[in-house]
């Protein structure tokens, strides 16, 4: 594979690259919900408060808030917009028979009614208009009350009869930051930008559903129960115990640190298994749980074991999970993708999965805790900032672990399979640069011109890109060079020319040519 990077014509020349100084700010935007269950009517009713910290220079007269559940509304959203372009589009949403919609907003800032107008395109982003202007360093409250229709689920949020995902659920701000505001619809391809907080969310629904959720339950008694149920299922060999609630409501409490992001899952059949993973010697066990149905494939038996070596991995490629649990849940079938990644939690949509399949499945999704859960890109405009660098990595696991790859799985022929990781990796990407694609890598996510054109570029040629970068430049360093990139944009919003700057600092060098290649269209030249 190495004409590949030689045909990039790079030439290293050593200039000096000293740290970027320029003041970097980021805001903070926390959240208290309140939110109750309808499981007749397949609705949220609650209230929330969000506390806006302006750590930016500016003074700022409004905010962006993302309204999306009314992506499942009408056919005017950007979201259905987006599905009508195609037949398979078309048709899903032509089979969706029940709508998702957000009311009975009433915003005030700090105790004063605050006015909200509508964006002028799209029916799910408002601007809300403070009543006196947020100078820098200061911060105001923000609440509502809201309620949330859950859609027939198709995209990513929604329910299926009594299942419920609730993703993309409450009213959130778009993400201010060294660039401007960053507004944007909710689309079924293309993901999102968050800024980080503190989530604190009670969640009332009736006692006999089991939740998991972006989190550490609060709730002493129903964590107890939760980790009985599921450790005992993990230790028996039919793994059926289902949970047995309470009549009446419960309240259950859910608080996460320094998360982009909150996604809850209801389910009163979900089958708990838990296991702990001491990550780092001397520091709290990590909470891990899977969360299935009893007819779910057998692979789901093992999905703590799954969770676990994903973490194990990651951590020593990258840097170590800086969450107190880990969480997979199985969800339907979903015909966009294999699952949905929320910090600490994730959903996966692969009902037939073999184990290996739902192994690296789970593994990708957990990734993204790193990419962009850790590392808070925005995966609207720069897809491969968290699709791309993740399935690097995912590619990385299916190779040591299985010998295999995910997509190419059937035509991987026998002789690799018991060869080296690397002799299957360097196949493996040859033939991936062998299937025809047209868009460069850097490409937002709305302009990729199809499902698949997004898939193989977005994910696997930005994969083949990072495999030619650690040719050339060596596997030790460029694996070390990722950690030092990982380490410095925990938990903060690098652009590509973030990452770029990272990778230069290390190797201290221009490396132009190298990043010449997510301009490049087409295959890479071999
Ligand atoms: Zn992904």
């Amino acid at each position: 594979m190495k004409s590949l990077f030689l045909s990039l014509g790079l030439g290293l020349s050593l200039l000096s690259y000293g740290q970027d100084s320029s003041a970097y700010w980021q805001q903070k935007v926390s959240y208290r919900i309140e939110v109750a269950l309808d499981d007749k009517e397949h609705g949220l009713r609650g209230n929330t408060q969000m506390t806006y910290v302006n750590k930016s220079p500016d003074t700022l007269s409004f905010i962006w808030m993302h309204l999306w559940p009314n992506a499942y509304k009408d056919k005017t959203s950007a979201y259905a917009k987006q599905l009508l372009r195609t037949a398979k589009g078309k048709a899903r949403l032509r089979s969706t028979k029940e709508n998702g919609f957000i009311d009975s907003l009433s915003f005030s800032v700090n105790g004063i009614p605050a006015a909200i107008e509508a964006h002028p395109e799209w029916n799910d982003v408002v601007r809300l208009l403070l009543p006196a202007p947020l100078k820098s360093g200061d911060s105001v409250q923000v609440q509502t009350p809201f309620h949330t229709k859950l859609p027939a689920y198709s995209s990513r949020g929604g329910h299926v009869g009594q299942s419920y995902m609730a993703c993309q659920w409450f009213p959130k701000a778009a993400v201010y930051d060294r660039k401007g505001w960053h507004p944007m619809p909710y689309l079924d391809q293309g993901e999102f930008y968050y800024d980080y907080g503190d989530y604190d969310v009670r969640i009332t629904l009736p006692g006999d559903y089991v939740v998991g959720a972006t989190g550490v339950l609060q709730t002493e008694s129903e964590r107890n129960k939760y980790i009985a149920l599921g450790t005992e299922n993990r230790a028996s060999t039919r793994r059926d115990k289902a949970y047995t609630g309470t009549t009446g409501n419960k309240t259950l409490h859910f608080v996460a640190g320094n998360v982009n992001d909150f996604a809850w899952f209801a389910d009163k059949k979900f089958i708990i298994e838990y296991d702990t993973l001491q990550l780092v010697p001397g520091a709290p066990p990590i909470d891990v749980f899977a969360y299935h149905h009893s007819n779910a494939v057998e692979g789901w038996q093992q999905a703590t074991d799954y969770i676990k070596s994903a973490v194990r991995a990651y951590s020593g490629w990258i840097g170590d999970y800086a969450f107190p649990t880990v969480q997979a849940v199985e969800g339907p079938n979903n015909e966009m993708s294999g699952g949905m990644e929320y910090p600490m939690i994730t959903l996966i949509n692969m009902p037939d999965a073999t184990d290996t399949a739902l192994d690296i499945v789970i593994t990708h999704e957990v990734g993204h805790n790193w990419f962009p859960m850790m590392v808070g890109t925005n995966e609207r405009a720069f897809t491969w900032m968290d699709e791309g660098i993740n399935t690097y990595y995912e590619n990385l696991y299916s190779a040591e672990k299985y010998r295999t790859n995910l997509v190419l799985d059937k035509s991987i022929p026998s002789y690799l399979r018991i060869n080296s990781a690397d002799d299957l990796l360097q196949a493996v990407y040859q033939a991936f640069n062998r299937i025809p694609t047209t868009q460069p890598i850097n490409t937002a996510a709305a302009d990729f011109k199809s499902e698949d054109e997004y898939g193989l570029v977005a994910y696997q040629k930005t994969s083949i890109l990072l495999y030619i970068f650690e040719v050339t430049l060596g596997k030790a360093a460029f694996r070390d060079a990722m950690r030092n990139y990982f380490r410095e944009w925990q938990f903060r919003h690098p652009y590509p020319e973030d990452f770029r700057a990272s990778l230069e600092r290390y190797f201290k060098t221009d490396l132009k040519d190298l990043f010449a290649g997510f301009d490049v269209k087409g295959p890479f030249k071999d």
